[in-house]
């Protein structure tokens, strides 16, 4: 969306507050990251204010989203945030060197939907998990370990607790003296 800022370019107003939505799938977006779907527009809510000899923005940009569980497939419906920002420029004012500060204002307008959601799509956490203590499925017996139990681990008897082996030691030792 092309935002109107000749409010504030001209001096009218001081600060300008704003807020849209971003069609997500639209065009050419910037992708979210493979296995996560969007289930809303991006939600952008900002302001630009003249500080006298600038023009600042700041904004907070989220969007929806759903994924599946890196550990348990389960899905996750989550909200991913970000903010922005920069200082606002007009097309003619700003050296190329100094560009990457600044958006930039064509005919009294910016068009912030690309840079936005390119930064909001940095902003999906890299592993997915439906909560920090994800419990995952049991490689063999195939269930899902945060609701239900199995005893597949019980019977590998691999998975002894390592603070319990130097115990179990002992009572073999025990055991065995008993023995003589
Ligand atoms: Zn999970
Ligand atoms: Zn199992």
């Amino acid at each position: 969306m092309k935002l109107d800022i000749t409010p504030v370019l001209s001096g009218k107003v001081r600060k300008m507050p704003f807020s849209y939505e971003i069609d997500a799938d639209g065009g050419d977006m910037p992708l979210p990251p493979d296995g996560v779907a969007l289930t809303s527009p991006i939600r952008v809510n900002g302001t630009i204010s003249d500080s006298g000899s600038c023009l600042h923005l700041v904004l907070t940009a989220n969007v929806d989203y759903k994924a599946e569980c890196d550990r348990c497939a389960d899905e996750i419906n989550g909200n991913a945030e970000t903010s922005l920002e920069r200082l606002v420029g007009e097309e003619g004012f700003v050296s190329d060197e100094n560009a990457d500060d600044y958006f930039i204002a064509v005919d009294g307008a910016l068009d912030l939907d690309f840079d936005v959601a390119e930064e909001l799509m940095l902003a999906f956490p890299s592993r997915m998990l439906c909560r920090e203590d994800c419990r995952g499925v049991c490689p063999d017996c195939g269930v899902n370990l945060n609701r239900e139990s199995c005893d597949c681990a019980e019977k590998r008897g691999r998975e002894v607790d390592p603070r319990w082996q130097g115990l179990m030691g002992l009572l073999e030792q025990d055991n065995d003296e008993n023995k003589k």
